[in-house]
């Protein structure tokens, strides 16, 4: 079945399982899903690469300069059929979902001249609509008008249970303090940067998950979503 396209923005806060719904919600309407968090990842990478990050400094002028010079790019891997990040004709998709990452990349997204560059290249992915596209700020202001907003929550002890499943089931040598820590703190940034702050959108719906199972969230989700799709 070939469903109408609008555009589905998801926000929320760190872990919240975003990511997952959204692949879920865009193979199940055929849709095309982008994962914004991935190319601030992505740039954080570079950034760090590069030396102008690390724990003690942030040289933020040295990243803009470089600026023109970070092409990201997604290519869909054969094998899961799902998009990944490309950094200058590199695939990252698996450095970037680090922890050490993780660490550095509210910083960065905090710096103006980044979000321009990486909103304007989402906006131009979202243009035909038919997508789903996750991060912090897409119902507020890459896609203001976006038919369907939502804004999915969990308790911070939740989201981080979850994040420190996955990246120790992915092999990576971390504390649950470290990962729950590190939750918190990118809320916090995220919410308080000047530019685009985290935040509800006042007509996005909020789901708070704490409570619901994987499967439970997607078909409360899927619902949601044919119900605007026959609406607009
Ligand atoms: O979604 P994910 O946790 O991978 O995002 C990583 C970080 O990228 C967030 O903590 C936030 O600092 C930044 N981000 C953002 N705006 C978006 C998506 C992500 O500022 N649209």
């Amino acid at each position: 079945m070939e469903y109408k396209k609008i555009i589905i923005a998801i926000d929320g806060h760190s872990s919240t399982g975003k990511s997952t719904v959204a692949k879920q919600l865009a193979k199940a309407l055929g849709y095309i899903y982008v994962d914004t968090g991935a190319m601030y990842r992505a740039v954080s990478l570079y950034a760090m690469r590069k030396g102008f990050i690390d724990e003690s400094m942030f040289d933020a002028e040295a990243l803009e300069e470089k600026l023109s010079e970070i092409e990201l790019k997604f290519e869909i891997n054969s094998e899961t059929g799902l998009a990944e990040v490309v950094l200058n004709g590199e695939n990252v998709e698996r450095e970037i979902r680090t922890l050490k990452v993780s660490k550095f990349v509210s910083k960065i997204a905090a710096v103006s001249s980044v979000r321009k560059k990486l909103v304007e290249q989402q906006q131009k992915m979202g243009k035909d609509k038919g997508i789903v596209m996750d991060g912090r700020d897409i119902g507020t202001v890459v896609f203001p008008n976006a038919e369907l907003k939502l804004f999915m929550t969990a308790t911070a002890k939740d989201r981080a249970e979850r994040r420190y499943l996955e990246l120790t089931e992915r092999g990576e040598k971390v504390t649950y303090e470290d990962v729950l820590k590190n939750v918190v703190n990118r809320d916090h940034i995220d919410s308080t940067r000047k530019d685009s702050p985290l935040r509800k959108a006042e007509d996005a719906l909020k789901i708070d998950n704490s409570n619901l199972t994987l499967k439970e969230q997607f078909e409360q989700i899927l619902q949601i979503s044919k119900t605007a799709i026959e609406t607009h």
